[in-house]
């Protein structure tokens, strides 16, 4: 998607609409590269003034992710709105979307994603999928006291 900066520049002031798709088929996360599901709906409103354009963007979609917590897939769906001013002196004659629909994604997505709300996640003491079953036996973080050393200690005081 993009805007004729042509069109713009002869109503300054004036907004000009956009909506449509963006097919991206990932985006780029601290290094992973994240699948979308479908492509990512658009909704732009931008406007000309003084060699710059004013860009409201509206990004919806949803993303192929790991939950932060069990690591188990999961679709978490995002949704972002953005004011953006892109200086436009000397550039070619559109204004393309995909980059800013490309960091408005990155700035939709969570950074802790959770598969729900209440998800236990993995134990870290004996990595039990807590949201599966319970701990494996022996399991340090099921003792009462916590750290069997510290115990020993309090028993020598
Ligand atoms: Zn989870
Ligand atoms: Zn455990």
């Amino acid at each position: 998607m993009r805007f004729e900066l042509s069109r713009l520049r002869t109503a300054p002031g004036r907004p000009f609409r956009l909506t449509g798709q963006e097919p991206l088929s990932s985006v780029e996360w601290w290094g992973e590269d994240l699948p979308l599901v479908g492509a990512v709906e658009v909704q732009a409103s931008a406007f000309f003034q003084e060699e710059r354009v004013f860009v409201t963007l509206e990004v919806s979609g949803r993303v192929r992710r790991r939950c932060s917590r069990c690591l188990a897939e999961m679709v978490e769906a995002f949704h972002h709105r953005d004011f953006l001013e892109v200086p436009v002196a000397g550039t070619g004659a559109y204004l393309e979307l995909r980059p800013l629909v490309e960091s408005g994604v990155r700035l939709a997505l969570s950074s802790r994603p959770l598969c729900r709300p209440d998800c236990k996640g993995i134990c870290p003491a004996c990595g039990a999928d807590l949201n599966r079953g319970d701990h494996r036996p022996g399991c340090e973080a099921t003792r009462p006291h916590g750290d069997p050393r510290l115990e020993k200690l309090k028993d020598l005081l």
